[in-house]
């Protein structure tokens, strides 16, 4: 069995699934770099992996494609041999910020099939290979992360389709951790507050506004790293008796107060 750890990240070109697998990089992990288009921003990630001493691949793959998501599962393992971790990172944000009175079917399509049916199968194929390499006394267990949102919960009228989506994987989450907690495969959701990434670069002067306002009790952006510092921290096993954990690394966003 090879000793080193391996895992998939999707999205991992670019924002959060880059600070992500440059964290697992540092800690000596396997990377499969996952990209839609940015192949000279995955490439930049595994040159950083590399120069830390760790191995990583980027692999293209589009996470809406039920084909390529086979693929990239396959891929991964063929290149690294076994499947300790997938991170669901990759999604769209709302393509045209609709009022939810004027959103249209293509729109919910795209952002359905790639913020939540691309996680749910790839979770699906994974889970199912996971089970397979811990039987063969590969792995000792696995993990999935899901990538949420605070608009799993928070309702905004002009991004309907986004909040909707995010709201369904938190409950994705809960399904696969009861089904796997048996598998020794632990499956969680990290949830993001509002992070400075290409996905806010749109709204930043908005966004900025809010948080200087008092939309977070911590009034700052959060970095890509603040959300890597989270899944670190899971994938250190210092988490041993949980599972389906929503963990908020939102600046304290989610609190109710009055
Ligand atoms: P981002 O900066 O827009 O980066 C998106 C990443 O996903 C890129 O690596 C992109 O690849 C990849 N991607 C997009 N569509 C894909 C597809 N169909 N197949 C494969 N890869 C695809 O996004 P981010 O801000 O880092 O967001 C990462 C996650 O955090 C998402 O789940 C998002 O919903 C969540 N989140 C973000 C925030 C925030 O404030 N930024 C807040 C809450 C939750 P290419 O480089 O090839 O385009």
């Amino acid at each position: 069995m090879s000793e080193t750890p391996a895992a998939l990240v999707t999205g991992g070109s670019r924002g959060i699934g880059r600070a992500i697998c440059l964290a697992l990089g540092r800690m000596g992990w396997n990377v499969a770099v996952n990209y839609a288009r940015r192949v000279d921003a995955a490439e930049e990630v595994v040159a950083a992996i590399e120069a830390a001493g760790a191995s990583a691949a980027a692999l293209q793959g589009d996470i809406a494609d039920a084909s390529d998501r086979e693929r990239m599962i396959q891929q991964a393992i063929d290149r690294f041999g076994r499947l300790d971790l997938l991170v669901n990172n990759a999604a769209m944000g709302s393509p045209n910020r609709t009022d939810v009175l004027e959103l249209s079917g293509d729109d919910w399509d795209a952002v359905f099939a790639t913020n939540l049916k691309g996680p749910f199968f790839l979770s699906q194929l994974a889970a199912r290979r996971m089970i397979k390499l811990i039987g063969a006394g590969k792995m000792r267990g696995g993990k999935i992360i899901n990538i949420s949102s605070i608009s799993a919960y928070a309702a905004s009228t002009n991004r309907a389709e986004y909040c909707m989506a995010k709201a369904a994987l938190h409950m994705m989450t809960q399904v696969f951790a009861l089904r796997l907690a048996e598998e020794r495969i632990q499956v969680f959701e990290v949830s993001p507050g509002v992070i400075r990434t290409d996905m806010t670069a749109g709204v930043a002067e908005k966004y900025g506004a809010m948080i200087d306002a008092g939309l977070t009790p911590i009034r700052r952006w959060g970095e890509p790293e603040d959300i890597a510092a989270a899944v670190e921290a899971i994938v250190s096993d210092r988490f041993p008796f949980s599972t389906g954990q929503r963990f908020d690394v939102d600046g304290g966003f989610h609190i109710r107060s009055f």
